[in-house]
């Protein structure tokens, strides 16, 4: 009997409704529990909601309730969905939670005595109008490197140079508005260093993706930092023990999360014993982390454990990105899907199989592809595997009463047995692309099966127990892929398996004989590309950009005071460099003389190389909103002419004298 197991999954944070990004992680951590319960594993699963922080904070005040209503909503969303998914966690908690404000100042206050925490004062940017300290992404400015407008506090999304909040030019804060002033605090830091020689033996223990141990070896190489875990005042979290006005910062208790969903899950549940599995090693830890998060659950997470005293993570597995169509998820796009907009449309378990089908053990990014989505689903799980029941079904009914014979094919059955091993290993190792090929391909083997046996001809004859055996052959097939498909596709399965009056709930490939069924109700319809179509490339409702007015009326005249509306200047082109990601843009620094500095994405590659774009003078609509693009902001649009066809692109330049932020009207 192998140990027990504690799988987690990320906490999603409670400050918006799940979406498609969310379901990956939680699609790939549910197909695994299932499949290690089917092999009689003793194995517990567990999650809920990250319920902490400034954004939490802001969102609550700004909708005017307090934080425990706003999370209380969130939390009965997020449980609905994580429902009609079908994920089965053990416990769903919250990390606002009596469990996990004990155990947070638990494992604080030993990690202190243990010399692992100790008090620094801090310089930080703080909003003399709201009276707080501002997070880093609540201070924007300018890059301090780049000189790039509109960055973060953290980083440059230009440049990509990373700073301290202090160091912006220009800087605001995002809440109030008001210019940032330095304040002093003092903080408690968690020891990380003390931990690095630790950690990189752990590293070498196999419990990391080869994609997550390079990551993690080149934050060794840049070498590591001690932690700040210290929010001051106003900030929705647990106090830290022995302080008035200083919280834990939401990513010291948010892990700590899992054990207190197990904590939770251990009060009316006397066989799980937490103290014994996590704080005496008894149970391997298992954590599903998108790749965004690696950091804290590689790093700073298992240094802390081990701080504490107790178990260590032994796999530590990261999921990627979701893309749509090929797009980053993204509101202005529409290619942002809501898990309850999903659900309105389609049933949970053609997601479920789409994104196994498209999961590797690698840390991929996974693209809903609306064409590849409605055509695997249709083509697998209705064509291929579903098509086996309703073709043989009738037969069983109208000449056996439903009941399975004594005989079957042997090569058949035994091709699809002799697989078991290898798609058990494809689930255990999460390789969960190369399990449904495997099963495919089984089902394609039945299908030539069926269509060479001929059950619609041989029931014109007198040869029943031909009919029989074929019929037998077919259910008995169509019971061993209903079990490979098991842990990705629960909800499908259990209509398989009232179907055949069995169950999927241990892996065994025993055949059904002289077996009575139940009749044949379909599972499962086609999905129409259409309405994936609407749900992928529909713009959502509060999303319409309300700053392009309609400013073009019938018979195309504008009023002048449309026109005035737009705030055209000479700009002068002081940096050009082309953007190596995208076919079509360059990026251009333009300086508008007193107006100061813009960076513009404009799509004039074909036509111009930067060299020769660089010291130009040019036409730009300066009060354009600024557009979030892939690659940083764009602050304005640059003039150029172009004809219906062919390839010219012509920009605008003024005559000679014009001046950089000269009016253009
Ligand atoms: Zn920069």
């Amino acid at each position: 009997m192998s140990r027990d197991k504690l799988v987690t999954n990320a906490l999603p944070y409670a400050n918006g409704p799940l979406h498609l990004g969310h379901m990956l992680g939680m699609i790939q951590a549910d197909t695994w529990v299932r499949f290690q319960r089917m092999r009689g594993q003793r194995c517990f699963f567990f999650c809920g909601d990250d319920a902490h922080g400034t954004p939490i904070m802001l969102k609550a005040r700004e909708q005017g309730k307090t934080n425990e209503a706003l999370i209380g909503e969130i939390y009965a969303s997020h449980l609905k969905d994580v429902h009609s998914f079908n994920i089965n966690f053990d416990c769903y908690h919250t990390t606002h939670s009596p469990e996990n404000e004990a155990l947070a100042g638990d494992l604080f206050l030993k990690l202190k005595s243990k010399g692992y925490i100790d008090k620094r004062t801090i310089t930080q940017a703080y909003d003399p109008k709201e009276n707080m300290f501002l997070p880093d992404r609540y201070v924007k400015g300018e890059c301090p490197k780049c000189g790039a407008l509109d960055q973060y506090g953290d980083s440059c999304e230009v440049c990509g140079a990373t700073y301290s909040p202090l160091d912006l030019k220009n800087p605001v804060s995002a809440i109030s508005g008001a210019t940032p002033i330095s304040k002093e605090s003092e903080h408690y830091f968690f020891k990380l260093t003390s931990f690095e020689k630790e950690l990189k033996e752990w590293m070498k223990s196999g419990t990391l993706q080869k994609e997550v141990a390079n990551k993690l070896k080149e934050w060794f190489e840049a070498g590591l930092h001690d932690w700040d875990i210290t929010r001051d005042a106003p900030y929705f979290g647990f106090k830290i023990p022995g302080e008035d006005d200083k919280y834990f910062y939401v990513w010291m208790d948010a892990p700590i999360g899992y054990f207190s969903s197990m904590m939770h899950f251990a009060k009316n549940h006397a066989e799980f014993n937490f103290d014994e599995m996590v704080r005496h090693g008894k149970a391997d830890l298992y954590h599903f982390v998108g790749k965004d998060i690696i950091y804290f659950h590689a790093l700073f997470w298992p240094a802390m454990l081990s701080g504490a005293d107790m178990i260590k993570p032994t796999g530590i597995f990261s999921s990627g990105f979701i893309t749509v169509n090929g797009q980053k998820m993204s509101k202005s796009r529409g290619t942002f899907i809501e898990a309850q907009q999903y659900l309105s449309l389609f049933s949970p378990t053609y997601l479920r199989y789409y994104y196994c089908a498209k999961s590797s053990a690698a840390v991929d990014d996974i693209d809903f592809e609306s064409n590849d989505f409605t055509a695997r689903v249709n083509s697998d799980l209705v064509g291929k595997y579903v098509n086996i029941a309703s073709r043989c079904a009738p037969f069983m009914k109208s000449h056996f009463n439903n009941t399975l014979g004594s005989e079957y094919d042997q090569h058949l059955i035994k091709m699809l047995t002799t697989e078991s091993e290898t798609i058990a290993d494809f689930y255990n190792t999460r390789e969960y692309g190369k399990a449904a090929r495997e099963i495919m391909r089984l089902a394609d083997e039945v299908n030539a099966y069926i269509a060479t046996e001929k059950p619609w001809e041989v029931a014109k004859t007198d040869d029943k127990a031909k009919l029989l055996l074929i019929c037998t052959t077919a259910m008995n097939a169509f019971r061993l892929l209903s079990l490979y498909l098991t842990p990705m596709v629960p909800d499908l399965t259990a209509k398989a398996a009232q179907f055949l009056n069995s169950d999927f709930k241990t892996w065994h490939t025993k055949p059904l004989l002289n077996h009575t069924i139940h009749d044949y109700v379909p599972m499962i319809g086609r999905i129409d590309l259409n309405e994936v179509l609407k749900m992928t490339d529909a713009p959502k409702p509060e999303d319409k950009p309300a700053d392009i007015a309609p400013a073009v009326i019938e018979n195309n005249e504008i009023a002048i005071e449309d026109f005035m509306k737009i705030d055209l200047r000479i700009a002068k082109i002081i940096e050009a460099e082309s953007v190596p990601e995208a076919d079509k843009l360059v990026r251009l620094t333009l300086d508008l003389g007193p107006m100061g500095k813009r960076q513009v994405f404009a799509g004039i590659k074909s036509a111009y190389s930067p060299e020769q774009l660089l010291g130009q003078l040019t036409v730009m609509v300066s009060n354009l909103k600024p557009r979030k693009m892939r690659f940083g902001m764009s602050e304005g649009m640059v003039l150029a002419a172009s004809g219906e066809e062919g390839p010219g692109i012509y920009i605008l330049t003024p005559h000679e004298g014009a001046q950089p932020g000269m009016r253009v009207k």
